[in-house]
């Protein structure tokens, strides 16, 4: 990651939050309002929820607001004119990217879900933004593409998924130069373990969407929720760990710390390890992304140990969590798997969602895709794009001839 450091501008920092009315999006909202001194809220996005995005832009007036089509961008225009806001309404992939990329925005929030960030959050690396990487899953698809963007542009790349903030937090400014040359052993990726930790690994096919969503520790969208639940969350995070810091698989360990308290950690070969430590709310990564190098008030307390008591850790049980082996095997495998990977998570988590899969049938979807499709190098946007698609069909063929 490039460091252009901190606020180099007297005036409020332009902000456009992808995902705006999100899990991520709205605790980003929740900082930049405390803050009205450092950040102006430039241009928000949604896909959905028409009622909470106007919402938002009566009480954040951005300059922009963008929906998913043309009706829906006319219906949400009417409103804000009646409601005497002057915010201007676009559409579309196209609209997404032109407020990602604008010349007057500064800084980025990629918080939309899934492989619909990928352009978006691409126009913002390409544009040389200060990019706050929530969707994961467009790191996940085009790593080699998104890296080569990020030193091309001089952008900065701060994450926001906590544990790859902590890893951040716990390594020195210059480890660009490689792990190895900073003296990382290797680094320690925790991980709640999710809902279904104790759950006997007979009991998951009977799992309701319900229960997957219900996260012990952390409030989160119903997407990155079912993730959690079948630790896919955690072998993403570990394809995104290993091109944010340039390491090899085998260099990340998942290790479940169902206290989430320690939000990730690095090894050093001198036998030190470097833990970054909070409270479970996505606005300490948040603000810290925001000010970084500089550090802000995030809204979340402190955190109190002796509530906390103890902290505990375990090995992933490989039965139980059959996402988090598929994940790894496809940072192994490079080129497109991790694409494949993604986008037969998507569709699997969707259809799990909708009641059309159990719970384990995530993982035989998955595991279908990627031995149906090889994995071919990445060299240009349209092999990720075509890996996704190819992906998406296996898997649909998967459910189709499974009567789903
Ligand atoms: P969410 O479901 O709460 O919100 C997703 C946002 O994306 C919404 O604003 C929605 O309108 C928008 N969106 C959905 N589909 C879209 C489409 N096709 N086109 C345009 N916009 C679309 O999700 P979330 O929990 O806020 O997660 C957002 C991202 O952040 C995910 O990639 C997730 O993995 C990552 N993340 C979330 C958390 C968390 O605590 N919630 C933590 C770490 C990383
Ligand atoms: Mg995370």
């Amino acid at each position: 990651m490039a460091c252009r450091l901190g606020r180099v501008v007297s005036r409020p920092l332009q902000i456009t939050i992808l995902g705006a009315t999100g899990s991520i999006g709205l605790s980003t909202l929740d900082v930049v309002a405390r803050h009205p001194d450092r950040y102006d809220v430039f241009a928000l996005t949604g896909f959905s929820r028409l009622a909470e995005l106007r919402a938002l832009c009566l009480k954040h007036r951005p300059r922009y607001a963008v929906v998913g089509d043309q009706a829906q961008a006319r219906i949400l225009q009417d409103q804000l004119h009646a409601d005497g806001v002057s915010t201007r309404v676009l559409d579309g992939e196209g609209g997404l990217s032109e407020v990602a990329a604008h010349p007057e925005v500064d800084v980025v929030m990629a918080a939309i879900v899934g492989a619909a960030g990928l352009k978006p959050t691409l126009a913002a690396v390409q544009s040389g933004k200060r990019v706050l990487l929530a969707n994961k899953e467009a790191l996940v698809m085009s790593g080699a593409l998104f890296m080569q963007a990020l030193r091309d542009s001089g952008a900065v790349l701060l994450p926001i998924d906590s544990e790859h903030n902590a890893i951040f937090q716990c390594l020195p400014t210059d480890y660009s130069q490689g792990l190895g040359t900073v003296g990382v052993r290797r680094i320690l990726l925790t991980a709640s373990g999710g809902p279904f930790r104790e759950m006997a690994p007979d009991l998951l096919s009977d799992v309701t969407p319900e229960q997957a969503c219900a996260h012990p520790n952390w409030s989160m969208g119903r997407k990155i929720s079912v993730d959690s639940a079948s630790m896919m969350n955690k072998g993403l995070e570990l394809i995104e760990a290993c091109w944010l810091f340039d390491a090899r698989p085998h260099q990340v360990e998942v290790v479940i710390h169902p206290q989430s308290v320690i939000h990730s950690m690095v090894d050093y070969v001198d036998g030190s390890v470097l833990a970054q430590l909070g409270n479970p709310d996505m606005r300490t990564p948040i603000a810290h992304a925001l000010a970084w190098p500089e550090r802000i008030e995030s809204g979340v307390s402190a955190l109190d140990l002796l509530r906390v008591g103890r902290l505990d850790f375990q090995a992933p049980d490989d039965r139980r969590f059959p996402c988090l082996r598929l994940a790894r095997t496809a940072a192994e495998v490079g080129g497109t798997a991790p694409a494949m990977l993604n986008a037969a998570n998507e569709v699997a988590v969707d259809a799990f969602l909708n009641r059309r899969i159990r719970f384990t049938e995530i993982a035989s979807i998955i595991d279908d895709v990627l031995n149906h499709e090889a994995s071919v190098p990445t060299v240009c946007l349209e092999d990720v794009l075509a890996a996704d698609r190819r992906a998406r069909d296996v898997a649909g063929q998967w459910l189709y001839r499974n009567g789903r």
